[in-house]
């Protein structure tokens, strides 16, 4: 079977396209969104979801979350005795969401159309389907994000005729897509978008507020302190979300900390980052030479859009209020699967045409001569213009500078600006050159093409021998090679993995030890409860694990509500 996968910074989804249209399915303890957190517990085993996410404020050296913004990286997490790269860690997840899709409808899973952030640059690209290998199954489509989102829209809502802008802040990136849909047919005009900018960042500053109002350094708090407050900012800054005013009442050792922080002054604090919202849509909007007056609807998407900021700031620079999803973290995953229903050819979407773009410019390095005769190098040449319809194949010829010149050293890069120093450099490739033959004579053509799944291919040709070479970008340290993909692969394989029928369990346990953490005074009490439940599982006893697991779950549910 073929599933759409959302794998998000904070939450990731799975599903697929059934008869009833998109279809999600729900996880071990029944929600249809899993932390995307790993943690890894005392006996090396791997645990995902929820309790991971628990177990980052019991256990915060041993878990990890938001991994997503160090895809294409070649950043490596300890946990436990190993480490991992995020391209495992994403396969983690992804190993758990297949877990899920098979539990479900007894089908396995081969292949999975994922959804990536549309600013997602190639080594990024190429680091979600390595994630995709290293989790068993086949990932050939990556779709954009609000892309994805347009699709779930467009065929639930079966608008047609309608052009519209999807404002897709999630919890790490930021994305603007401008688009049309007529006759079926899903037209993407132009994405733009900023990989590092999510709800991550508001409770970022969130907890730098927090810190500067009480002169506290981050080293200040232990590792377990920091987990702590990180998760009760995030419920104030949710609260934040509909109330004008957020207390919060934070133990901080013996010293009682108590705080309160208005809408106003979330406002301003954050007001840095609105502003880097504003260059991203302008330019959306500027690329599809589109209108404020001739949107018909701004979609919102993501979670973090359902800050009231984001409402204001559409209604400041559009003059309307924007149109809210009903499940803003859903609607990603419910377009990922409707893509995955475009792959396996559901006849129902035989009519649904999608066209996308590459959302930034693809160029290479030149040098250039000037008046005088001195060579200036680092100047960008751009080979695909930012908001190219995909798939897109562009040549261009280049000559070397000088005669005599043995190789021409060609560098790839990503990005808008007209010296490449300010852009993103995707990889490099020498190319040899005769060194008895004229520059005149020495040219060199070079193919760019960046296909549906915004992966780009640059095969170089020198004309006068004819040779030529293909650019592998995997030479980037934040890929890995089709090898280092196999050696971990094995590995993977080998880590110990909580059993799925395990996990509602496995979660009560890590939410009564991040209550322990939480709770001075209901120590003693949750640590014999935990001993107590520990013991009940040992016995095996599957009646009076279920009923004990009601009781233990009531009891943490009643001291969780006294916050
Ligand atoms: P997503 O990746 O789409 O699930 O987005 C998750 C992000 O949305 C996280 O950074 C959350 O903190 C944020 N988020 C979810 N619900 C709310 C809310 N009610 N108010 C503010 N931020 C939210």
């Amino acid at each position: 079977m073929i599933v759409g996968i959302d794998l998000g910074t904070t939450h990731s989804l799975i599903g697929r396209f059934d008869e009833s249209g998109s279809r999600l399915f729900p996880n071990a303890l029944g929600d249809v969104l899993t932390p995307s957190v790993v943690s890894v517990d005392d006996d090396g085993h791997v645990i995902i979801g929820q309790a991971a996410r628990d177990r980052m404020v019991s256990h915060p050296e041993a878990s990890v979350a938001s991994f997503k913004r160090w895809m294409g990286t070649a950043r490596e997490t300890k946990l436990g005795k190993r480490s991992f790269r995020p391209e495992e860690l994403s396969a983690l997840i992804l190993r758990s969401l297949i877990a899920d899709a098979e539990a479900a409808t007894g089908e396995k899973v081969t292949e999975a159309v994922i959804s990536v952030p549309a600013y997602f640059s190639d080594a990024q690209r190429k680091a979600t389907r390595a994630a995709g290998e290293l989790a068993g199954i086949r990932v050939e489509r990556l779709i954009n994000e609000p892309t994805a989102a347009a699709l779930a829209y467009g065929i639930q809502e079966q608008r047609d005729g309608a052009r519209f802008l999807v404002f897709d802040l999630g919890g790490g990136t930021f994305d603007v897509t401008v688009l049309e849909l007529f006759d079926g047919v899903v037209e993407v005009h132009a994405s733009a978008g900023d990989n590092f900018l999510g709800g991550e960042d508001f409770l970022d500053a969130l907890e730098a507020a927090f810190l500067a109002d009480h002169k506290l350094g981050s080293h200040d708090l232990s590792a377990q302190q920091l987990g702590q407050l990180r998760r009760r900012l995030e419920l104030v800054k949710r609260e934040l979300s509909q109330q004008t005013e957020v207390r919060l009442n934070f133990a901080l050792g013996e010293r009682q900390i108590d705080w309160s922080i208005t809408q106003d002054r979330f406002n301003q604090i954050v007001d840095p980052l609105l502003q880097r919202m504003r260059t991203p849509l302008e330019r959306a909007m500027r690329d599809a030479r589109v209108q404020p007056e001739q949107l018909d609807e701004i979609v919102l998407v993501g979670g973090a859009s359902r800050m009231p900021l984001v409402s204001r700031l559409i209604a400041r620079m559009f003059g309307r209020l924007p149109m809210r999803h009903i499940h803003p973290d859903q609607t990603i995953a419910l377009g990922a699967c409707v893509a995955a229903g475009m792959k396996s050819r559901d006849e129902r979407l035989e009519e649904v045409i999608l066209t996308d773009v590459c959302p930034y410019t693809l160029g290479t390095e030149i040098g250039q001569m000037d008046d005088h005769g001195r060579v200036q190098t680092g100047i960008y040449s751009p080979v695909i213009h930012r908001n190219s319809v995909v798939p897109v194949s562009r040549e261009d010829t280049f000559w070397p500078m000088r005669d005599g010149q043995r190789a021409l050293n060609l560098k790839v890069y990503q990005g808008e600006s007209p010296m490449v120093v300010n852009n993103i450099k995707l990889g490099e490739l020498e190319i040899k050159l005769d060194p008895k033959r004229p520059r005149t004579e020495s040219a060199v053509k070079l193919r760019f093409t960046y296909d549906i799944n915004g992966v780009l291919q640059v095969e170089a040709q020198v004309l006068a021998t004819g040779e030529k070479y293909e650019l592998i970008l995997e030479q980037n340290p934040g890929l890995l090679s089709q090898e280092e993909i196999r050696t971990r692969l094995a590995r993977l394989d080998e880590l110990k993995i909580h059993p799925r029928d395990k996990q509602e369990n496995l979660a009560l346990i890590a939410r009564a030890e991040r209550l322990y953490e939480e709770h001075i005074q209901a120590r003693a009490q949750l640590q014999e409860w935990i001993a107590r439940f520990r013991s009940i599982l040992e016995s095996q006893d599957d009646m009076s694990i279920r009923e004990h697991h009601r009781e233990f779950g009531r009891a943490l549910d009643a001291l969780e509500q006294m916050r």
